[in-house]
């Protein structure tokens, strides 16, 4: 054990109250750690928005104690499906009943994010280890010896045996230890939730559906039993682009899509109000920790959202986390140094991943017919066995043994 007695008795800080940090919190009070985490919100909560989640999420829950409480709050849906939104032809259909449930072990589903995160809190709560300070923006980080010292933005400094870097995709722990430029995608996403009674009968579908056109990709799914629906629209911006969060306006989302089918161009005129984002991602690295520093999800892997994996992966690293430093006896530069052995290669073939299905999407022209090809005839067999490496992920397992 490389920590010494007097740095034992300080908490981990955990930087960033998202899903990643707040998972990460629950993974490390369960291995028997206080900790602390430090949110720049005023109030630990979510965006708005629903989540696709695969089985590799439901794996995770199960390893942090809260499966239950998740899968109580999840829609199941029957397939994912896609149709080329210019001639609504059906390019693919994935079934996630049963079949795809005995595969993996767990379901697909998709779920409001505020639920994810309310189950992880009352996850935490179990746990009377776990303080939160929300306000609180962390501003610069130090190491000495065994403890890590942040300072926050009221120039109040909190000390630590170590520090996570939960702190999203503009991650001020890793502008300090790897300061590496954002890839900005030049892709706009809208996202809206739409009550039950003002979404299209004709499109009330139990499904995680995607609509693939030139440039663009619509995606709908129901939320809370089925009672809302989340809706999410992406295009290639003609603007020169800047990573962040606006207003939208619909009559920027209505300018990119005047070649969209009539069906799927019902779902950009439902929402009354949107958020525009701009999105980006980042060259994967191969080093997340730095003494007693490392980072975990978006922080670490920040990724375009065409798989709809990067709160997965967050909470997958949570769990490996917690993993490495049992497998570690808690001696925190060992266990990092597996924790993230055991997790750049998969998180970085989801980010290489995610920006290739970005290009199938948005096919045009002769690329569009290949895309439309594709998996034709495919079984769902054929499929299940392509997402093994993704949806087979297993917290038993989830360790490096190189
Ligand atoms: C359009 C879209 C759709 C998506 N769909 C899916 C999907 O279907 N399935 C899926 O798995 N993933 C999806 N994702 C990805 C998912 O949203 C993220 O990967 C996930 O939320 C990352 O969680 P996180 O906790 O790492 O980061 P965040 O959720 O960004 O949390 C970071 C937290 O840190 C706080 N913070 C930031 N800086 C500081 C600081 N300096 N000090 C203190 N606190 C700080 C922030 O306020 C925030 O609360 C999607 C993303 C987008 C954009």
């Amino acid at each position: 054990m490389s920590t010494s007695i007097s740095s034992r008795a300080l908490p981990v800080l955990v930087a960033g109250g998202g899903i990643g940090g707040v998972a990460a919190a629950l993974a490390l009070a369960r291995q028997g750690f206080a900790v602390k985490v430090l949110e720049q919100a005023p109030q630990l909560g979510e965006i708005g928005a629903g989540i696709q989640l695969g089985p590799n999420a439901f794996a995770a829950f199960d390893a942090l104690g809260i499966g239950e409480l998740a899968r109580g709050r999840a829609v199941y849906t029957d397939e994912m499906v896609m149709h080329d939104a210019l001639d609504e032809r059906l390019v693919g259909r994935i079934p996630t009943g049963e079949a795809f449930r005995a595969r993996f072990g767990n379901p697909y589903a998709v779920i409001h994010r505020a639920d994810i995160h309310t189950s992880l809190l009352e996850g935490a709560r179990t746990h009377g280890q776990i303080e939160t300070l929300t306000g609180t923006r962390i501003e610069a980080v130090q190491q000495e010896g065994d403890t890590v010292t942040v300072r926050d933005q009221h120039g109040q400094v909190h000390v630590g045996q170590a520090l996570i870097g939960a702190d999203g995709v503009k991650s001020v722990v890793r502008q300090q230890y790897v300061g590496d430029a954002a890839r900005v995608s030049g892709h706009v996403v809208y996202r809206a939730v739409v009550e039950k009674n003002d979404f299209p009968e004709d499109l009330r579908w139990n499904a995680a559906s995607i609509w693939v056109g030139p440039n663009y990709h619509l995606v709908h799914y129901p939320l809370r039993g089925g009672e809302q629906y989340n809706v999410v629209v992406t295009f290639h911006s003609r603007e020169q682009e800047e990573w962040g969060v606006r207003e939208g306006s619909r009559q920027e989302v209505q300018s990119y899509y005047r070649d969209c089918c009539p069906r799927a161009r019902q779902l950009i005129d439902l929402p009354k109000s949107w958020k525009r984002w701009a999105t980006a991602d980042r060259e994967p690295i191969g080093q997340w920790s730095f003494g007693r520093a490392t980072l975990l999800g978006d922080a670490a892997h920040p990724t375009l959202q065409y798989i709809a994996q990067g709160a997965c992966m967050a909470l997958e690293d949570a769990v490996t986390l917690g993993q490495a430093l049992k497998r570690c006896g808690n001696d925190w530069p060992q266990a990092l140094r597996l924790y993230e052995r055991s997790r750049i290669a998969r998180t970085a073939r989801v980010v290489l991943s995610a920006r290739e299905m970005g290009r199938i999407f948005h096919a045009s022209g002769v690329e569009r017919l290949v895309r439309n090809d594709l998996w034709k005839g495919r079984t769902p067999q054929r499929f299940y066995d392509a997402m093994e490496w993704l949806y087979g992920w297993k917290a038993e397992t989830c360790l490096s043994e190189d």
